[in-house]
């Protein structure tokens, strides 16, 4: 019987999978980037914010800090002022600095490819490292699991962990490896579209069928919903 309910569990997330697929066709990573190392800090700077305010942002940064070098020699207060409306600033400025200096020290000036490694630069946990591993070198190391993942992932029935590592894992098992993060993205495109936080519109929804909280959620009328900010994909705990 567990076998039963795991075999279908699989087949209902592949399902959805290909539904969303269908509904969102393209899954871009939507932070504006050139390599690895501007994805990586752009993806740090996406913690709590927009990707959209973090691509105003990188222009100017990338060009006063045009290689690891320059980043590990900044002057903490000129970084602090570049990133500063991303939120969180200094925190993301420090990290920033001392995950260049690490990657010299330990990577010969190269952001490493490896989630091992990763997750050793100040700043960076495995949602950031995800997002650098699957969109600056190609490799689905897992899937990222930022706070609309960890929803949508619960409402769908998918697992019933609140921990996103767990849900990671959860997923992992699900899920073809080449799918790892486009999920993710593509269930945020839905969390946006359809599945609001605050007023999942489960009658429009075409993933109703195959969902268990379809129907059971109280409907919050449209007048009463708080307009949410777009979040992004990649929003990290920054680390002190
Ligand atoms: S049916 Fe409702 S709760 Fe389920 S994914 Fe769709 S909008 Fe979200």
């Amino acid at each position: 019987m567990p076998n039963q309910r795991r075999a279908s569990k699989k087949q209902r997330s592949l399902e959805i999978l290909l539904r969303l697929k269908r509904l969102y066709p393209e899954a871009p990573c939507s932070l504006d980037f050139a390599n690895p190392l501007q994805l990586m800090i752009a993806t740090m700077l996406a913690a709590q914010c927009t990707d959209e305010r973090v691509n105003l942002v990188t222009p100017a940064l990338f060009a006063a800090y045009p290689d690891v070098y320059a980043f590990a020699e900044a002057d903490i207060a000129d970084l602090e002022q570049l990133v500063k409306s991303t939120g969180f600033y200094r925190n993301k400025a420090k990290n920033i600095r001392a995950a260049c200096q690490r990657i010299i020290t330990e990577y010969n000036g190269e952001v490493p490819p490896r989630m091992e490694d990763l997750v050793t630069l100040p700043g960076v946990a495995r949602k950031t490292a995800n997002v650098v591993l699957a969109h600056g070198f190609g490799i689905n190391g897992g899937v990222t699991v930022d706070t609309h993942v960890k929803r949508i992932t619960n409402l769908l029935g998918l697992t019933k962990h609140a921990d996103p590592v767990k849900i990671e894992r959860d997923l992992m098992k699900l899920l073809p490896q080449p799918d790892w993060e486009n999920w993710s993205i593509r269930l945020v495109y839905h969390g946006r579209a359809v599945c609001n936080a605050r007023n999942p519109k489960c009658g429009l929804c075409e993933l109703a069928d195959l969902c268990p909280s379809a129907k059971v959620l109280p409907v919050v009328p449209v007048s009463e919903a708080a307009v949410l900010p777009v979040v992004s994909l990649v929003p990290e705990a920054v680390q002190s």
